[in-house]
């Protein structure tokens, strides 16, 4: 039998119920989206068989025409999303592609500043669990009182630590980072300026969060966040031939081998809807609706970091509630709302246990959500904090999740 199903039912089941899980839950973490139908085509093609270390037109394999065709449109495509001048596509996942920059631009020892994990910022900023926090020595910048970037302190600790690289970018972080004030801020101390865009990189190619590439020396994203194309990574920059040729020979040979082509093949047609006008409307879609879930939640007593958000997230700030973010995850999770706990400014508990959640709108705006079901959403994500034990009101909750669900399919 060549179909999983009839070969191996054990795993057919599994991913039939991730299928259902997919449907019948509400997907708000923010790092998450669903792929289109023909992302998910290119992924499962016979791209999958062939090896093509090296780069288009300088192949160490045989055979590699058809696939250069795939890999050149995935370069072109990402250059015109973001106004780069250079593009590479090979990284497997965002944490390599923030290693090749790394291992291109520095030496290990060299300083670096990056926002901390617990104040927003991703495991590869620093974070001394994190190569970027072995290799590197790691100075963190966070957030003020207010949850925004205190802008005053980055520039001080610039002054003080002299970093070879200043790091922008986040993955919990709601309002617009300053990329011209970072940008300066590494200017006046003569540090390269970094920019992971992997949360916002949907975002930004649709026009409604400001582009870092006119600003930083080199960006890098993932693929599969709001860019809502398959898991993988991308460097890209403005014209600087000495970076790029850094960046060509530490993706390959520097920290891999063959690329994975066709995921190259899926970033490609992701990167050709990206480029579609609806993508600009889905990505305003995005941003209104974790405002109007923002504002609910305000509404109904809960504190958001920084008072509310300009992009697809924002962190609910728990640490004054009697609920851990460990068990506000547990309870919406039994009401079928899948969202993840998460560290918030001063959080007196541990990473494991924390004292927020981050909600992001991404995966429910894809599958056509708009402010009212984002609304309703919000009203029974406070029904469920409000009660985290009463098993009842869960129930209930579960049951309107459900239906709204049943409402907008993701894959029909
Ligand atoms: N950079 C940022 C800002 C992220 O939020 C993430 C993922 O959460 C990554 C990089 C890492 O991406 P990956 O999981 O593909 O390694």
């Amino acid at each position: 039998d060549c179909t999983i199903t009839g070969y191996d039912p054990e795993l057919a089941e599994a991913i039939a119920n991730e299928l259902q899980r997919q449907e019948d839950h509400v997907e708000l973490i923010a790092s998450e989206n669903y792929a289109s139908p023909r992302v998910l085509q290119a992924q499962g093609s016979v791209l999958t068989n062939k090896y093509a270390e090296g780069y288009p037109g300088k192949r160490y394999y045989g055979g590699c025409e058809h696939v250069d065709v795939a890999e050149r449109l995935a370069i072109e495509r990402a250059k015109q999303l973001f106004g780069a001048d250079y593009a590479n596509v090979q990284p497997h996942s965002g944490s390599q592609a923030n290693q090749a920059v790394y291992l291109a631009l520095l030496q290990p020892g060299d300083t670096i500043l990056g926002m901390s994990l617990a104040h927003g910022g991703h495991l590869t900023h620093g974070a001394k669990v994190n190569f970027s926090g072995k290799l590197f020595n790691a100075v963190q910048y966070g957030v003020d009182e207010n949850g925004l970037v205190d802008y005053d302190e980055v520039q001080r600790l610039a002054e003080e630590h002299r970093p070879k690289m200043l790091v922008g970018g986040f993955s919990a972080y709601s309002q617009v980072m300053d990329w011209e004030r970072m940008a300066a801020i590494a200017k006046s101390v003569g540090a390269i300026f970094f920019v992971d865009m992997a949360h916002v990189a949907g975002l930004v190619a649709a026009g409604v969060y400001p582009n870092p590439v006119p600003h930083a020396d080199v960006c890098t994203s993932t693929t599969h966040k709001t860019l809502r194309g398959p898991r993988g990574g991308i460097i890209v920059c403005k014209a600087n031939e000495a970076y790029e040729k850094k960046f060509q020979s530490l993706v390959f040979p520097g920290i891999q081998g063959g690329p994975l082509m066709h995921v190259i093949a899926a970033k490609a047609v992701a990167f050709k809807e990206a480029l579609e006008p609806e993508f600009k409307t889905y990505q305003a879609q995005v941003v209104k609706n974790a405002q109007a879930m923002a504002k609910t939640l305000i509404g109904r007593g809960y504190r958001i970091v920084s008072g509310g958000t300009e992009n697809h997230l924002f962190l609910v700030d728990l640490i004054d509630k009697d609920l851990t973010g460990k068990d506000a995850e547990a309870a919406l999770g039994a009401a079928h709302i899948t969202v993840n706990k998460n560290a918030v400014p001063n959080d007196p508990r541990s990473p494991f246990v924390t004292s927020g959640l981050r909600l992001g709108t991404p995966a429910v705006t894809t599958r056509g959500y708009g402010e009212k079901e984002c609304v309703d959403l919000a009203h029974w994500i406070a029904d469920v904090l409000d009660a985290p034990t009463d098993t009842g009101a869960i129930a209930r909750v579960r049951e309107a999740v459900t239906a709204q669900c049943r409402a907008f399919p993701v894959y029909g």
